[in-house]
């Protein structure tokens, strides 16, 4: 899904620093496990409790450095800073829309390879209150194939580490609560609404659940209440729908929402762009999510991009509105935006409506949203865009 050219990144990252020098980069201390890091503060002849400090310092405060972790001594902040790094990714291009609602990052790994984060502000709407949304990358590239998206005609390139994973979601955490301080000063909101980031989708580039292990365990530092305590109902999982992962996720114990991309009602529209498909069909999908639901009592997301003449007619709405009938749920309706290549052809909103009126009667409630004009996202950025509003509450 990235539309970044990577000549544009200016940043030597520290690896390639690191080998011109001879020597190695240094680990990520955001790799480290919260347990993880007890023992390594052990180890380091520290007691148990500066653990839960650094931790606080690393989360909480969204530190940049060990240094500004102040209430550790300058020998163990020494030692940290000789033992890690607190970099597992740099900036190598950051844009911010013209209405300012969206800013979207190119961030560089260790290696070399390139991902994208974005961070989506919401204003309160009178039901749902001010959020700001960070939507994450799990994987540098993407071997799914899926035709309409960018990161998937890239290929496979690598799996992120935990660390990667939620050094994401900290560095636009910095952004959120620098915007929040300049609030307060400004007396456009108080100092008990600080908030940072208030929810987190996996929804950038890469299938988060064939990193599943990672995933989960950035999931758990996420949600870690003495850190970013991202509540796991402000989580949502974005997947193309790979069944074992989905009932494995079932039984994790985490109230986290589960986002279907599914964009056809059946199998042989679905496959035509959805390799996946072939693997895993609609019917199975669609049972696996009935699992999801009655274990974790979740409501399931389901993302359905309307592609005028091909996906957006009202028997296609009735039928999947049968597919979908009696499953909590609810289904996001997207014209595809029209600039994406010129492939596809987006519906007026007249006949999404009319799509919405067949799943109406099936029951199954939804939400059409129109693009609003993000000026820095192509194709797959604005789908994300409309998607992440309505599942972000
Ligand atoms: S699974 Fe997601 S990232 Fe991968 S190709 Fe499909 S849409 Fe793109």
């Amino acid at each position: 899904m990235t539309t970044f050219s990577s000549s544009s990144s200016a940043p030597t990252e520290s690896a390639t620093q690191a080998a011109a020098e001879g020597t190695q980069a240094l680990p990520s201390i955001f790799d480290l496990s919260r347990s993880d890091l007890v023992s390594v503060v052990e180890e380091m002849g520290e007691k148990r409790f500066r653990a839960d400090q650094v931790w606080r310092w690393l989360y909480f405060d969204a530190a940049e450095s060990f240094d500004q972790m102040s209430t550790l001594s300058k020998t163990f902040r020494n030692t940290l800073s000789e033992t890690f790094s607190m970099a597992p990714l740099t900036e190598a291009m950051s844009l911010t829309s013209k209405d300012g609602s969206t800013s979207k990052w190119l961030f560089r790994l260790q290696d070399g390879e390139l991902i994208e984060t974005v961070l989506m502000r919401y204003e309160t709407d009178g039901h749902r209150r001010n959020r700001k949304t960070a939507c994450i990358s799990t994987q540098a590239g993407c071997a799914l194939g899926c035709t309409f998206c960018a990161t998937g005609q890239q290929g496979f390139r690598r799996n992120l580490s935990v660390g990667e994973i939620v050094a994401q979601v900290v560095a636009v955490q910095r952004v959120a609560i620098a915007e929040d301080e300049a609030d307060i000063g400004t007396g456009k909101r108080t100092k008990g609404e600080l908030q940072g980031v208030t929810n987190v989708v996996f929804m950038g580039m890469g299938e988060p659940l064939v990193n599943y292990k990672n995933t989960v365990g950035a999931i758990r530092v996420l949600n870690d209440g003495q850190g970013l305590n991202i509540g796991a109902r402000h989580i949502t999982v974005s997947t193309v729908g790979l069944i074992p992962e989905i009932l494995k996720l079932a039984d994790e114990d985490l109230q986290i929402n589960l986002a279907i991309s599914l964009h056809a009602p059946d199998n042989q529209t679905r496959s035509q762009t959805m390799p996946i498909n072939k693997r895993y069909p609609v019917e199975e999908l669609v049972r696996a999510c009935h699992t999801y639901a009655d274990k974790t009592k979740r409501r399931i997301f389901f993302e359905y991009v309307l592609l005028k003449g091909q996906n957006d007619s009202i028997e296609q709405a009735q039928k999947l509105g049968r597919l979908l009938n009696g499953l909590h749920c609810h289904v996001n309706l997207i014209p595809v935006n029209p600039t994406s290549g010129g492939v596809y052809e987006r519906p007026e909103m007249s006949l999404a409506k009319i799509f919405q009126g067949g799943l109406k009667q099936y029951g199954i409630p939804s939400t059409v949203r129109m693009e609003k004009g993000i000026d820095i996202n192509a194709g797959c950025g604005q789908l994300r865009a409309r998607v992440i509003d309505n599942i972000s509450s």
